[in-house]
């Protein structure tokens, strides 16, 4: 195993409120007693089956392994929980255990919104506002604050979300055009959409050649396609060097912009821009399909920033970001 420290111990890193611990010793039993079911898989991206284990539990203490594959450097879960009881762990535990929450709030709106201002800011600084009023679709919208951002731009949007509290929530407080479903649902037959969204979203879908494919069918030549993921190359800035935080059993891959160059490039499409963050933009486009190797660099990675880790709390990340907290304290007393 390349993180000894992962070892499925069932030991949390995060610590737990009641709701969360009750979440964790539900999803525990139902893997005990056969309700949740997994799958081996081979490598989602190229199809390899040469891995090496980075380690078995996620930051809740949940059973999950995690894989490097060596033949594209993808993170990949395997075994992994199969479709349907993925569905029935959205349904019933996600919200809870990742929220501590059940349904939207003003705060998970306004968050949802912060980011899609950045979001925005990130296509209009690569020039890639269209036209003045573009057809924009999120997939996976959540309570739509994402395309809140775009609907006061002038552009006309809509968000397709499997969560039904939080389409509600969002239609109702914002009037926004939002609707129960996947990609599949929908055809776009009147309207083909100038920009699909996917936003934290591509780590959680299981079949990401289908997604591509039945995406690629909705587009026009000239659509663009916005993919944000949490980059594993970023695990240092935005999870404290801690690979074990970053790891949640509702991701089973894990991306760095090359990885998700390759999965898009073998589907079809080609790069316009990305960044490590992982903010990335695609269109259709016969690209060159060769894999790229990126398993040396990722490997090389994580040994580093488990390192980093072990002497986190002397870093000077540790240091800005204990100034920043004590910043914001400060400034909430004024
Ligand atoms: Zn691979």
């Amino acid at each position: 195993m390349l993180l000894t420290r992962l070892e499925n111990d069932k030991i949390s890193t995060l610590k737990l409120n009641d709701l969360q611990i009750k979440m964790k010793d539900q999803i525990t039993n139902k893997v005990s007693d056969g309700t949740y079911t997994f799958e081996e898989v081979s490598c989602p991206v190229c199809g390899g089956s040469t891995k090496e284990v980075i380690g078995k539990k996620d930051r809740y203490g949940l059973y999950f392994e995690t894989n490097l594959c060596s033949d594209c450097g993808l993170i990949y879960t395997s075994p992994r929980m199969d479709q349907t009881s993925y569905n029935e762990f959205y349904n019933a535990e996600y919200r809870k255990l990742y929220d501590a929450n059940n349904t939207a709030t003003e705060t998970f709106f306004l968050d949802q919104q912060k980011r899609g201002e950045s979001l925005y800011n990130y296509l209009d600084e690569h020039q890639l506002i269209q036209k003045k009023n573009m057809f924009v679709v999120e997939v996976g919208c959540g309570a739509g604050g994402i395309l809140k951002v775009f609907k006061e731009k002038g552009h006309t949007i809509k968000g397709i979300d499997l969560g039904e509290d939080y389409i509600n929530w969002g239609k109702k407080n914002y009037d926004l055009d939002l609707e129960m479903g996947t990609i599949n649902d929908f055809s776009f037959e009147d309207q083909k959409p100038d920009l699909v969204i996917y936003s934290h979203v591509m780590e959680h879908i299981l079949d990401l050649d289908k997604e591509l494919e039945l995406l690629k069918e909705r587009l026009h030549k000239d659509s663009l396609v916005y993919i944000e993921v949490p980059g594993v190359k970023e695990v240092h800035r935005n999870y404290k060097s801690d690979f074990l935080l970053y790891l949640q059993n509702a991701h089973t891959i894990h991306f760095t912009l090359e990885t998700l160059k390759n999965l898009f490039t073998k589907n079809g499409f080609k790069m316009i821009c990305g960044n490590q963050f992982v903010r990335s933009v695609f269109k259709i486009g016969n690209s060159d399909t060769t894999i790229v190797n990126d398993y040396n660099s990722v490997k090389k990675y994580l040994l580093k920033i488990e390192r980093i880790h072990k002497f986190y709390p002397f870093t000077t990340t540790a240091w800005i970001n204990t100034l920043k907290i004590f910043y914001r304290k400060l400034k909430s007393f004024q």
